[in-house]
């Protein structure tokens, strides 16, 4: 079974003016394919492995073959956290959560605002590449964290509800060194319904 690029549910321009359709189409059509294909050739010799759902294969990278884990860390990272990426935004989202998700932000960091300066300073402070997430952990609370390069929440025995790609090929052709700008921009286009979902497949 080989992996796939996921379609988008929306156009390359569906974000404008908040992230910019050229932005789009290179970060899913060429970004996203290239880790889906590497994440492809890496596993190429693994038949069992390529049975698996890139996943499984993130919340177990100790038990891949040492040969392949790097490239199965960035690569199956890039290709799962891109993939969840993708769905956590639409046309016209933004706005306040709402249902259980909202309620548990407003629980674990007291409000939706301390809880989205929070999230800004984690995505401001990556140095270099990497994301930002809002997490479900074992004890089934929230947290925020960042993640360096494609490394992927699920590798930490956390599951992303919420996350937030920082790396520049994210940005860099509207807002250039001015990421901060982009993290704002992208309160507007997070799909909260869908956050809702990832939670709820959690904690019901
Ligand atoms: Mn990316």
């Amino acid at each position: 079974m080989e992996h796939t690029l996921p379609p988008l549910a929306y156009g390359y321009g569906a974000l404008e003016p908040y992230i910019d359709a050229l932005t789009m189409e290179i970060h899913h059509s060429r970004h996203h394919q290239g880790y889906v294909n590497n994440l492809n050739n890496a596993l190429k010799d693994y038949p069992d492995l390529q049975r698996m759902a890139v996943d499984d294969l993130l919340r177990s990278l100790e038990a891949v073959p040492e040969a392949i884990r790097t490239a199965v860390r960035n690569h199956g990272g890039g290709h799962y956290n891109h993939s969840l990426f993708w769905t956590m935004m639409k046309k016209n989202g933004g706005g306040q959560p709402h249902g259980n998700v909202a309620e548990a932000i407003t629980m674990f960091f007291k409000s939706f605002t301390a809880f989205q300066d929070e999230f800004n300073t984690a995505a401001k402070k990556v140095f270099g590449s990497g994301w930002a997430w809002l997490c479900i952990n074992s004890a089934g609370k929230l947290e925020v964290i960042s993640t360096l390069n494609q490394d992927s929440p699920l590798s930490q025995g956390l599951q992303p509800v919420l996350g937030l790609d920082v790396w520049e090929h994210a940005y860099y052709l509207k807002y250039q060194n001015k990421r901060p700008d982009y993290i704002n921009a992208w309160w507007h286009v997070i799909d909260w319904a869908k956050v809702e979902e990832n939670y709820q497949a959690v904690l019901g």
